[in-house]
């Protein structure tokens, strides 16, 4: 788990005449010209974060809907950092939509910040996570510094617990055959041989012996 971000993306001179062109207000982050910029933004930054959400640090998936270019301090408000390096990191689209467009800052700014200090939630790029947030099974988010509470309030991580509960409930109902073929990526070599001689019996009453 990346603990922080250390190097934000470095737009190119050509990029930044796109920008410059074709970026007059915060709505306008949706249009198509800027595609390029936010694959070439997520290709940088998905090792950087070691491709988890830089608030749940769940893991990002590779379709269009599973994972966002999340602004840190909010475009809607700050427009002018819509394109700040240091004010886009990788999120989950679940923390993405509900930290919408929440204040997380404690005054109002008129340059981007440079540390931590103004921000009421965890920023990917200035404070350490792990001093923060601390996760437990995977899924139970507790707060260990008031910027963590927030963070957890604002993305509403304890969303996740009930979506790790979920996932048990279905593994749990998944086929005896389905499990067993998943018990057998993290066996030792004498577990092995007990669920192949499982798997042994359950395809033989397919076979109907
Ligand atoms: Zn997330």
């Amino acid at each position: 788990m990346a603990d922080k971000i250390i190097s934000p993306y470095c737009f190119s001179t050509a990029e930044k005449k796109v920008i410059k062109d074709s970026f007059k207000n915060h709505s306008d982050w949706d249009k198509s010209c800027f595609d390029d910029i936010k694959s070439a933004l997520k290709e940088d930054l998905r090792p950087k974060q070691t491709n988890s959400c830089c608030y749940c640090k769940r893991e990002l998936g590779f379709d269009i809907k599973e994972v966002d270019i999340e602004h840190i301090v909010p475009k809607s408000k700050y427009e002018k950092f819509t394109f700040h390096p240091k004010n886009l990191a990788l999120s989950c689209p679940g923390c993405n939509t509900n930290k919408s467009n929440q204040p997380v800052l404690h005054k109002e700014i008129k340059i981007y910040p440079r540390s931590g200090i103004n921000l009421t939630i965890v920023h990917p790029y200035f404070d350490c996570y792990s001093e923060h947030i601390e996760i437990h099974d995977g899924a139970i988010y507790e707060g260990l510094s008031s910027k963590g509470c927030e963070t957890i309030k604002l993305c509403k991580l304890y969303r996740l617990k009930k979506v790790l509960e979920k996932k048990k409930e279905a593994k749990s109902k998944s086929s005896p055959i389905a499990q067993l073929v998943s018990d057998l990526a993290n066996a030792s070599d004498a577990e092995k041989q007990q669920i192949v001689a499982a798997l042994g019996l359950h395809t033989n009453q397919f076979r109907g012996n």
